[in-house]
């Protein structure tokens, strides 16, 4: 935990006493800090109350004397309106933050060269974060990996000399947070997400901007520069004065990170050398994790580590369960887990890797269909469609690529298995990408990707990855 020393002998609210909130709690009231907790569900206060978090109403206290807010992420703070102890707060002119924020500030007090690592997008913060923490504990380090994946950024170590805390924050988190100040701030992408919670996508990529515009003195904001929003960002931030490593998958760059045959290049001071290699390394395939293992090398760069040493650290990424994650072979069959992609962008990232596919898809269906998909069909042997979504995908598949309604996921795993061993295809690959929610059939995508696993590891013969 991170006794948070900053508010000691100060009196806050907090709202939201989830995982990340009752972290909060505990590392404030570590801290010497006075903390009253509440929630909209009555049982989570009791759970609070029980686990020594003194709570109270919020609309019966008084603010006058609170000297800070803090919200958990998931709480509406602007959009589609601000949660009713929001408005309280400001009425009271009470600042509203978040646990990130009460990292900063401890750090900033305690720690201040302490590396610190945050890193925003729409896509790809998960593999990113997962990989800079990797490729920082592989070289040696003491790598903290949490916020928005995993644990709760206050329940880590707290920073100090040596040690890197490699956190992954949500817009949400961002929009907490309003001195976040990290070492190294790496702004992935900025595609249409969540727009109901920032208003509009300018609003949004707004938010995120903030991540990379804030990297502290001497600090190092990597950019992946394929789309407008990020291309804008990381041009402000270079006229602001601050060093910025841009990323492209697209393009060669005069300066900053790009792919080129499968390499990640680095260009600096009028010339070009290869940083490292991507071939070969099955839990970074495709485009989309190129620009992943870009963004993290540029960190693991910016916080020392050799060429060598990034290397050795991308080769033996085990990648993250759910994303493209091997989970097993069975002869020439690769079996792979992408139980994540919960919609079209994430599963054409999938199809994208491979070239002969045994394609396990549907589940609680999203607006528009796979349409979207319709160039990759070519590359689809066979599709098994489950759940909700089965009938719909199987009438947009028509005519291009021949399919059965399996229903369930085991059914398709027996029939896509069976298929991909009695094929002609040299390296056939059953891949579930289900481009759907799960909740038809499964409480979430981890536990749908799970049961996948489960059954094909039970299937006679095969080897697990
Ligand atoms: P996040 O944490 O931002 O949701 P993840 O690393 O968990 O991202 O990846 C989730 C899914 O998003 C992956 O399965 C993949 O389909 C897609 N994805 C990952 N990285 C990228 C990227 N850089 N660009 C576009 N899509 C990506």
């Amino acid at each position: 935990m991170i006794p948070i020393t900053t508010f000691a002998g100060k009196k806050l609210a907090l709202f939201g006493l989830g995982g990340s909130g009752l972290a909060s709690a505990s590392a404030l009231l570590a801290g010497g800090a006075d903390v009253i907790g509440w929630d909209d569900n009555p049982e989570i206060v009791a759970k609070a109350t029980s686990a020594g978090i003194p709570t109270a109403d919020l609309r019966d206290i008084d603010w006058s004397r609170i000297a800070a807010f803090v919200l958990a992420p998931g709480v509406p703070l602007t959009h589609p309106a601000p949660h009713w102890s929001v408005g309280l707060a400001q009425a009271a002119a009470v600042q509203v933050i978040g646990d990130i924020e009460l990292f900063c500030r401890e750090r900033r007090a305690n720690a201040p060269d302490a590396p610190f690592v945050a890193i925003t997008g729409t896509n790809g913060k998960s593999t990113t974060t997962a990989l800079i923490a990797h490729l920082m504990s592989a070289a040696g380090y003491d790598a903290q990996l949490g916020g928005n994946i995993g644990t709760a950024i206050l329940s880590l170590e707290p920073p100090r000399a040596g040690r890197v805390h490699v956190i992954e924050c949500s817009s949400y988190q961002i929009d907490l947070a309003p001195t976040l100040d990290p070492s190294v701030g790496i702004l992935i992408n900025v595609t249409e997400d969540h727009l109901d919670r920032h208003g509009t996508l300018a609003l949004y990529a707004a938010v995120k901007e903030r991540l990379v515009a804030g990297v502290q003195e001497r600090g190092t904001a990597i950019v992946g520069v394929d789309d407008i929003w990020c291309a804008a960002a990381a041009d402000r931030i270079d006229r602001a004065g601050k060093r910025v490593e841009r990323v492209s998958v697209r393009r060669p760059l005069a300066a900053g990170l790009y792919i080129e045959a499968g390499q990640i290049m680095h260009a600096y001071g009028g010339s070009a050398s290869a940083l490292a290699r991507l071939g070969g390394i099955g839990s970074l395939r495709g485009v989309h994790n190129a620009q992943n293992a870009a963004c993290a090398a540029g960190a693991a760069l910016a916080l020392g580590l050799s060429p060598e040493a990034i290397q050795q650290g991308l080769v033996s990424f085990p990648g993250l369960a759910h994303r493209m994650e091997q989970v097993g072979r069975l002869g020439r069959v690769l079996f792979v887990n992408d139980s994540k992609a919960t919609n079209t962008d994430s599963t054409a990232q999938a199809l994208a890797c491979f070239s002969d596919m045994f394609w396990i898809a549907g589940g609680k269906p999203k607006t528009g269909g796979i349409a979207s998909l319709a160039g990759f069909f070519p590359r689809i042997r066979k599709a098994y469609l489950v759940g909700e979504a089965a009938a719909g995908f199987a009438r947009e598949l028509e005519g291009h690529v021949s399919h059965v309604v399996a229903g369930t996921l085991d059914r398709a795993v027996a029939l896509a298995a069976r298929d991909a061993e009695a094929s002609d295809v040299k390296e056939p690959v059953v891949l579930l990408s289900p481009a759907c929610a799960s909740f038809d059939q499964y409480r979430n995508f981890e536990v749908r990707g799970d049961k996948f696993r489960e059954l094909v590891l039970a299937l006679p013969g095969v080897t697990a990855i």
